[in-house]
């Protein structure tokens, strides 16, 4: 395989960073489901959750910042951090937008009743994972009885107004493929999404983001089982795509781990990939919009974000027509 910083340079793409715009926070690993390409390899058992400290200092942090306007909480099920709320209040009341990548079935954990309640009185952006609209797909993924309930999720989030025409409660839906393949093109699928959701189940949302799997983790142990890795990795530069690379979200987007360490993106962060042998945490920073300068780790499991139309944290990269959707 071409190294991809080499398909750069022959390509004579240069990707630098641009000010820092998204804060995307893995608030931890633990999740209620385990899905199978969980590139955080999150599931319930595992112990990694931000401190109270470590939120505190994101939030000083982040009023320090000029030129961040959205706070992206993941994980794991970003819900079950007992800090969660804490975040998301202090960042809203910054006039901050707040998004919660949500897996619909945290919702009907215990001890989570109100989350959708408090969801909604914050104006939080949900981001919701639902790989296909058909039982079986999901259930493979996802582990039995997650599609059910992801459906009763979304059902009462429509309720409460989210994903409504003309609503500011937005909610969108993210797909990935279930195998090692690209996703199709992200705008013709979301048409089929909306038709089958609604007919199905009267379910409505805003936006669906195709997500191309991330040749890490879960999802490598997967590949490497079924000995798909060399024809996925094939195929992923095969697709190389020079506009979804000048489009990557690593641009204008820091991502800070659960004990405060920073890194370009979650895909490194699970990779643990910086470039320096001492490089900052949030402890060792003034303010995020300082990491504006710094430059970014690229490596092969970045074929993964410029293949095809590219894939983000916001989807696809850019759509049919060739034109940036997103930077
Ligand atoms: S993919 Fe999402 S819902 Fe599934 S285990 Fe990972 S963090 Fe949890
Ligand atoms: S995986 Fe690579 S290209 Fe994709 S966001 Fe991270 S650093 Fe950027």
């Amino acid at each position: 395989m071409k190294p991809f910083i080499s398909t750069l340079e022959e390509e004579n793409i240069t990707i630098d960073r641009l000010p820092v715009e998204i804060l995307q926070i893995n608030i931890g690993h633990l999740c209620n489901l385990a899905c199978l390409h969980c590139h955080v390899e999150a599931g319930p058992n595992k112990k990694e959750n931000m401190e109270a400290e470590t939120v505190d200092r994101i939030i000083d942090l982040l009023k320090k910042s000029e030129t961040i306007h959205t706070l992206d909480l993941t994980g794991g099920a970003p819900e079950l951090n007992p800090h969660f709320r804490r975040l998301v209040i202090a960042a809203t009341n910054m006039g901050k937008r707040v998004i919660d990548r949500c897996n619909l079935t945290v919702l009907y954990q215990k001890g989570q009743e109100d989350t959708a309640e408090f969801l909604k009185d914050n104006k939080v952006h949900i981001v919701a994972s639902l790989p296909c609209y058909s039982l079986k797909n999901v259930e493979q993924q996802r582990g039995r009885g997650v599609f059910q309930k992801s459906i009763d999720a979304l059902i009462r989030l429509n309720e409460l107004g989210y994903g409504k025409e003309n609503s500011d409660l937005k909610l969108d839906l993210v797909y990935n493929p279930l195998g090692a393949h690209l996703p199709p093109s992200q705008s013709e699928l979301s048409i089929r999404y909306k038709q089958e959701l609604y007919d199905l189940f009267g379910i409505q949302f805003n936006h669906l983001l195709t997500i191309t799997n991330m040749p890490i983790k879960r999802f490598l142990h997967d590949l490497e089982r079924s000995n798909q890795y060399e024809s996925y990795m094939e195929l992923l530069t095969n697709s190389f795509n020079p506009l979804a690379a000048e489009g990557v979200m690593c641009r204008n987007l820091v991502s800070v781990s659960w004990d405060g360490k920073i890194y370009d993106c979650d895909f490194n962060q699970m990779l643990d990939l910086r470039h320096s042998e001492n490089p900052p945490t949030i402890w060792d920073i003034y303010s995020f919009d300082e990491l504006a300068e710094r430059s970014i780790f690229f490596d092969n499991h970045c074929y993964a974000c410029t293949a095809g139309s590219g894939s983000s944290c916001s989807g696809a990269v850019i759509d049919k027509t060739e034109e940036v959707i997103h930077g």
